[in-house]
């Protein structure tokens, strides 16, 4: 089928936004069902675009550096036409010598040009960092957008596209000739897509700072992060796998806390909002995206703790099944069937 099909989007997350927006602009008639879209892990997140480091800081990011990265080089396109800020400072490592240096051997068996700094040029870029660390690392090819910000601007551009929303939750495709579930990790649509029975939760607290100031670079640290976000700073995040309830823990708020303030150490004074998000993990770390078994499904889930960087990876997957157009030469390793039935 070619674009001018009718699509049921379920989900208003990065990934059911980004998709909406390319079936859209192939041509598609869509429809994007979301009963709290506003209430999501996207929103919560901290946007980092961030091939590399997570590729280097997250084990389970490391065997898809090339695919990360090619999710990352599709998103000029979609921020030009979804009028998305991607801020491209880049990002700093700091920390321990020995941790540091690990991070240093990872940039180059990945073949990524990691710079040098000391520490005086550092705390330049990043006003208030610590004076514990003699040396940082600066990479250049991880970006940020903001996600609130984003998610509006998705959100107006789909609808400039045609794309129509609604307030409620989706149970299957209605009238439409295929339906998209990108319910994040919510598992409700299970029976109409069993490939969401391979997902699992890993709930993320983040604290945001307003008014807090340092600079415009997401600096990485052993176990956590300082990033720019909303006018202040946000400080993530918490991997608690297997975890679903979304009520916010004071004694993990307060561990984060102390992480980020090993890097800005006056954090240690702040007072920071305290939020959640569960995000949705796949076996082996990547998302599902692409055709379910059940005729006429498309699944765009399971992006795990990469939805940003991955949303218009799995938005050109999505609207390929749709159209018959080019999936991309990753589409295979991300096929919604590819873990087999039986798995809950
Ligand atoms: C603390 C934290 C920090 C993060 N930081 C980053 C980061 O820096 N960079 C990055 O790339 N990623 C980050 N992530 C991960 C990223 O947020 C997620 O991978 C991404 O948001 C997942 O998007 P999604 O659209 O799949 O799901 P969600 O954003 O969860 O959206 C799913 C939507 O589906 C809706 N829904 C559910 N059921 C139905 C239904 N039946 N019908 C209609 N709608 C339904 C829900 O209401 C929800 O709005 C972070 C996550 C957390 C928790």
């Amino acid at each position: 089928m070619t674009g001018g099909a009718k699509v049921t989007v379920a989900g208003a997350g990065a990934l059911g936004l980004a998709s909406a927006m390319a079936l859209a602009q192939a041509g598609c008639s869509v429809s994007v069902y979301d009963p709290a879209p506003q209430a999501n892990a996207s929103a919560v997140a901290a946007g980092m675009i961030a091939p590399v480091f997570e590729a280097v800081l997250d084990p389970e990011a490391a065997p898809h550096f090339r695919l990360l990265l090619a999710a990352r080089d599709l998103w000029p396109a979609l921020a030009r036409d979804a009028g998305v800020t991607l801020e491209r400072a880049g990002a700093i490592a700091v920390g321990e010598e020995a941790w540091l240096a690990g991070v240093a051997a990872a940039l180059i068996r990945l073949g990524v040009h990691g710079i040098d700094l000391p520490r005086r040029t550092a705390e330049d870029l990043a006003p208030g960092l610590t004076n514990a660390y003699a040396t940082a690392v600066l990479v250049r090819e991880d970006w940020r957008l903001e996600p609130g910000t984003a998610m509006a601007a998705l959100r107006t551009a789909a609808e400039a596209a045609g794309v129509s929303f609604r307030t409620r939750r989706a149970l299957d495709a209605g009238d439409a000739d295929w339906l998209v579930v990108a319910t994040g990790a919510d598992r409700g649509l299970t029976e109409v897509a069993p490939e969401l029975a391979h997902l699992s939760p890993i709930k993320g607290h983040i604290l945001r700072l307003a008014g807090a100031q340092h600079g415009s670079m997401s600096v990485r640290g052993e176990g956590t992060y300082v990033a720019p976000g909303d006018g202040g700073v946000c400080v993530g995040a918490t991997m608690e796998p297997g975890v679903s309830d979304p009520t916010p823990d004071p004694a993990q708020a307060e561990r984060l806390l102390a992480r980020g303030a090993r890097l800005f150490p006056a954090l240690a004074a702040a007072r920071p909002q305290v939020f959640t998000g569960i995000r949705a993990a796949t076996p082996d770390g990547l998302p599902l995206a692409g055709l379910s078994e059940a005729p006429g499904v498309i699944v765009a889930a399971g992006a795990r703790r990469n939805g940003w960087l991955l949303a218009p990876l799995v938005a050109r997957v999505v609207a390929a099944c749709v159209t018959g157009g080019d999936p991309g030469p990753y589409a295979p390793r991300l096929d919604p069937r590819r873990f087999g039935r039986g798995i809950g």
